[in-house]
């Protein structure tokens, strides 16, 4: 048995916590906030509820077997739904699609419903065409603790698109713009640009397709509660307030953290769920770490979007769950809070440009609820980095290579372990739960 400590009871942290203590290890998670979750929460004010991050979900065989290997499934604590359609997309000259995922059939037909006749059938032929990306990523990256030292392999990069950029990709396969930003979307919403991110990055339509996007009625929160419940029924010890400030190491090794109090807790092994670059920045100084310490140096933080949640009341335009308002600035709108009887509770995340408020270009936008506000909250940019004191969406994208290479960099020394959001395989739900997976299989029973 070894103890293990986890750094940040983020989705990643709790997950990781989750395995390890299955797996029979003595497992301590130490937590800056007050709460678990990272981004994973709820906001509440005035009796609304909205989600303060993850809205939905693609990959749901992701979260499914986390709870099914760490003791039961996933049914008996969160009722996990298909999201139907899985977004509406508005596009600048007035039309829109209300995409269905699951079925290339009802694509297809919504597609040609949305922008005429033949565009179903390319955007199909093109979702088509990443089945094999998909295929090689899943194999040779995904499932792979170090995956992403496989884009070194010729043939994996060559399989994966090589050096061409997303944006290329788009432009070059699907002539009509609308659909070029419906593929683009999931990145540009992340805080990428097309131009940035690697071609293979083409596999999320085919992944939401084939995949579906999933949401809890209730909210994504309760994902990260379900998995506290884990924990508490595993024994697990999780420690509120309590921010690592020092990873200790002896010769090649960890031993333990310092929290911020001076306390100190021993481990074998150490798993970060937080920044990499104040993990080997900040809470580290050991030789062994000068080159990682260079690679996350050079590497830019994906900058979330600026977040207005909005309690309403009064007749309400009849939308879908989530509705994707493309143009400048780009607006998501999300329209499945709780609230109060006869009122409703929507978060809007617009990232580009903020020349005047969010409702007003809403409004230009054809949705107009100025007169139904009841309550608001804003946060930042700025104030969605400091409640988890990192980068929810990770690493941007700055072209394949510079990314395979910081995904690659696991467990510098031995019993360290960094996962979460910026690290392989990277951010959103699916893939952090897939990279804590990854650490307990390297772990391993105890
Ligand atoms: C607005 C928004 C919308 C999103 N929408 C989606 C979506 O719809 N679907 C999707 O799949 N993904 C979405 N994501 C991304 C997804 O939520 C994240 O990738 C994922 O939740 C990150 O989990 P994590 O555990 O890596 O990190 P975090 O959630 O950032 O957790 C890190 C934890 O570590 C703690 N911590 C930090 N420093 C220390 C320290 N020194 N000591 C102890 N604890 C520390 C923090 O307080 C935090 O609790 C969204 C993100 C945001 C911000």
């Amino acid at each position: 048995m070894a103890d293990v400590v986890v750094v940040g009871a983020g989705l990643g942290g709790l997950t990781a916590a989750a395995r390890l203590a299955k797996l029979g290890h003595r497992v301590t998670v130490c937590e800056r906030n007050g709460y678990a979750g990272g981004c994973l929460r709820s906001i509440e004010e005035s009796g609304f509820r909205w989600d303060a991050g993850p809205t939905s979900t693609t990959l749901p065989a992701a979260v499914r077997d986390l709870f099914r290997k760490s003791g039961r499934p996933i049914e008996r604590y969160v009722d996990l739904q298909l999201r139907t359609p899985a977004r509406r997309h508005v596009f600048e000259d007035g039309s829109f699609v209300d995409l269905p995922t699951g079925s290339r059939a009802r694509q297809v037909e919504a597609v040609d419903a949305g922008l005429g006749a033949g565009s179903g059938q390319r955007w199909a032929s093109f979702v088509d065409g990443q089945a094999t990306v998909w295929e090689v990523l899943r194999r040779e990256v995904l499932d792979r603790p170090a995956g992403g030292a496989r884009f070194a392999d010729r043939g994996v990069a060559r399989a994966l698109g090589s050096r061409a950029s997303l944006g290329r990709v788009l432009t070059k396969a699907l002539k009509d713009d609308r659909l070029q930003v419906m593929a683009a979307h999931p990145f540009v919403v992340a805080g990428s640009a097309p131009r940035d991110v690697p071609a293979f990055a083409a596999v999320e339509p085919y992944v939401e397709r084939s995949f579906g996007v999933w949401s809890i009625p209730s909210g994504m929160a309760a994902l990260g509660a379900a998995l506290v419940v884990r924990l508490n029924e595993r024994g697990v010890d999780v420690r509120y307030n309590a921010a690592v400030t020092s990873i200790l190491t002896s010769d090649d090794r960890v031993v333990g953290v310092e929290t911020e109090f001076g306390q100190r807790v021993s481990a074998d092994v150490v798993v970060t769920d937080i920044d990499p670059r104040v993990v080997v920045g900040d809470l580290m100084d050991h030789p062994a770490l000068r080159r990682p310490r260079q690679t996350f140096a050079a590497a830019t933080p994906a900058i979330p979007p600026a977040i207005t949640h909005l309690g309403l009341s009064g007749d309400l335009p009849t939308l879908p769950e989530e509705v994707v308002l493309h143009g400048e600035p780009l607006l998501v709108l999300t329209t499945s809070g709780s609230a109060p009887a006869g009122h409703a509770a929507w978060t809007v995340w617009r990232r580009g440009p903020a020349e005047e408020d969010v409702l007003v270009t809403l409004a230009r936008r054809g949705i107009d609820v100025r007169k139904k506000v009841v309550t608001r909250v804003d946060r930042s940019p700025v104030d969605v980095v400091a409640e988890t004191g990192g980068s929810p969406y990770g690493l941007a994208w700055s072209g394949w290579r510079a990314h395979a290479h910081r995904a690659a960099l696991g467990n510098p020394l031995l019993g360290l372990h960094l996962i979460g959001a910026s690290m392989h395989p990277g951010a959103s739900i699916p893939y952090v739960v897939w990279g804590a997976a990854h650490v307990a299989e390297r772990v391993g029973k105890a």
